[in-house]
């Protein structure tokens, strides 16, 4: 194993010139007002003695989560903490900051204290707020707070493992299958997932949200290939560009007569619900068809405000899906997968694909088995709504695009019939299936 050090790829390259171009960039290291200076309790005591029996009958997450506000935000007003550029400036990015609202272990705070070398850190307090202070193994946490392991390098790890930038065909292009591009509209996201495939180019301080040359050269790409009939808006997270740069993008690539159909790929529901304010639907509304590719990981991200933001985007006409990395520890259960795919069908969500996690440099504590990813599948399908069932891909490392991984159903052929068996293993024969 060796240590990680590296970030650089060659579509950041081109952006880091345009730093003078760049807007609407939030401020870099924002103040650390409203948070409460903690009195003399420290926060183990509070946190480990009195407080936290998160999963209890007599003590719920919505429980915990006022208690975190009133203890760290006392004197933020309700309408601040339901301000999306408020959370963005207020996001927990340093050990300082985190240790204030989390008890950390030394291993977090040393990976806290080298982070710099690799991944960006930011949580948003309100994604903080559904975070265990106390336990390292919380699902949520681990999504969000950096380990040591995330600084080794393991056999067949890269920096770039779907080779994008090799795909890269402009600066924020990547132009894989015909018909389709990916547009990486910004560097910039609200909170950063400590396994993220593009961890090589977000967050980086040289690079916020992109400056108007570079959109220009990315739409300017696709305006002149006619053959582009789907454009997947992604980054970075596209939702967290204004309200005023999204809708000058979404309005370039709708004038564009040959795109077909517009995605946009985001966490922001997710980690900021509080973004998807009643003026973004309407704003999101004018561009269709256009759809949406939500990135959850657990159950317990479902939470009221969720559900609100996910009923306003559906309200405003937008088919929603789920992308969801399959990960070590965190979703690799069908008891969690199952709850967090009914979850999504109750917040009209329609659960789309289940990613084996990127052999991204540092995950190898995330990734887990594709034969436990096929036994999730098997433990999902034909034991709940057809709906509720995502297909799990490999996203083949070298830029070979996502393939799809299944059970064995198929059993044998047997002359003209197919012999197959069902969710609870039992064999079935079809007759004449191979016959003309
Ligand atoms: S939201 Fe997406 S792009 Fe941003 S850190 Fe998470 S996985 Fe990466």
């Amino acid at each position: 194993m060796i240590r990680r050090m590296s970030n650089k790829i060659s579509i950041t390259a081109s952006v880091t010139k345009q730093t003078s171009e760049r807007e609407d960039e939030p401020p870099d290291d924002p103040p650390d007002i409203g948070l409460s200076e903690g009195g003399d309790e420290s926060p183990e005591k509070l946190f480990c003695e009195n407080l936290v029996r998160i999963g209890s009958p007599e003590y719920s997450t919505q429980d915990y989560r006022k208690f975190f506000r009133k203890r760290f935000y006392p004197h933020v007003t309700h309408r601040e903490w339901k301000d999306w550029k408020w959370q963005v400036r207020n996001r927990i990015r340093s050990l300082k900051s985190a240790a204030r609202c989390f008890v950390l272990t030394q291993a977090e705070q040393r990976a806290l204290t080298e982070y710099g070398l690799s991944l960006p850190f930011a949580v948003t307090p309100y994604y903080a707020s559904l975070v265990h202070p106390s336990d390292p193994d919380h699902p949520l946490r681990r999504c969000v707070i950096p380990l040591p392991q995330e600084f080794l390098r393991s056999p067949g790890e890269s920096e770039d493992p779907l080779s994008e930038d090799k795909q890269s065909t402009v600066s924020g292009i990547v132009h894989r299958y015909p018909d389709r591009v990916l547009f990486l509209a910004t560097g910039f996201c609200a909170t950063y997932c400590r396994y993220c495939t593009r961890s090589r180019m977000v967050g980086h301080s040289a690079i916020g949200h992109f400056g108007k040359s570079y959109l220009d050269g990315a739409i300017e790409y696709i305006e002149k290939n006619p053959g582009i009939r789907d454009v997947l808006v992604s980054g970075g997270d596209p939702l967290t560009l204004s309200d005023d740069i999204l809708d000058w993008i979404l309005s370039r690539l709708r004038r564009i007569r040959h795109v077909e159909i517009i995605r946009i790929g985001t966490k922001v529901p997710v980690v900021l619900p509080q973004r998807i304010t009643a003026s973004l639907a309407r704003l999101l509304r004018k561009y269709h068809p256009l759809w949406m590719s939500i990135h959850f990981t657990h159950p317990d991200e479902i939470t009221p405000e969720v559900a609100e933001a996910c009923e306003r985007l559906t309200d405003a006409g937008i088919p929603l899906g789920s992308q969801t990395v399959l990960l070590k520890g965190i979703n690799d259960s069908v008891e969690t997968m199952r709850s967090l795919v009914h979850g999504l069908l109750r917040i009209r969500v329609r659960p789309y694909y289940l990613y084996q996690c990127d052999p991204i440099i540092g995950s190898s504590h995330f990734r887990t088995t594709v034969t436990r990813g096929l036994e999730i599948i098997s433990g999902l399908r034909g034991h709940t709504t057809g709906y509720a069932v995502p297909t799990y891909v490999v996203d083949a490392p070298g830029g070979g695009g996502k393939i799809p991984l299944l059970p064995d159903y198929v059993k044998a052929r047997d002359g003209d019939d197919l012999v197959v068996v069902n969710y609870e293993g039992r064999e079935f024969r079809y007759p004449g299936a191979f016959r003309e």
